[in-house]
């Protein structure tokens, strides 16, 4: 069922609490915690605690929660006194995704190059 936590699923398991992670900011709907392996100052993964497979998914299952995540993107953002950052929703392998759990990637601190590799 969309929408359902999924046992395989690491980022269902950070929303239970059963994976540690850098948690920086929690909502009723998302969870925002540090990237593991970040690739800028501030690098944080906004995700909603629902299971979906990615950003398309989610604005069509449950699209209020999609606008949540870009309202914490911009909260971690303040919180980090970032004026400028980039917000990063990869989807599919071929663009980089390897967890399949909506997530926006928050990166900024740093000069950021455009278009991106
Ligand atoms: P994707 O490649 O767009 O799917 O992004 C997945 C992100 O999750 C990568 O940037 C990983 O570094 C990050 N990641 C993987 N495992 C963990 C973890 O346990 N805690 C925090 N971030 C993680």
């Amino acid at each position: 069922m969309p929408g359902e936590p999924q046992d395989d699923c690491l980022f269902c398991k950070i929303v239970a609490g059963h994976v540690p992670a850098t948690i920086v900011r929690e909502t009723d709907t998302t969870v925002a915690f540090r990237d593991i392996n970040p690739q800028a100052p501030t690098h944080v993964l906004v995700i909603p605690k629902v299971h979906y497979r990615n950003a398309a998914e989610l604005a069509a299952g449950e699209p209020a929660i999609a606008a949540d995540i870009l309202r914490e993107a911009q909260a971690v953002a303040d919180e980090d006194k970032l004026e400028s950052y980039r917000v990063v929703f990869n989807t599919g392998s071929g663009a980089g995704q390897t967890v399949w759990h909506t997530h926006a990637h928050v990166i900024g601190g740093r000069g950021l190059q455009w278009p991106p590799g």
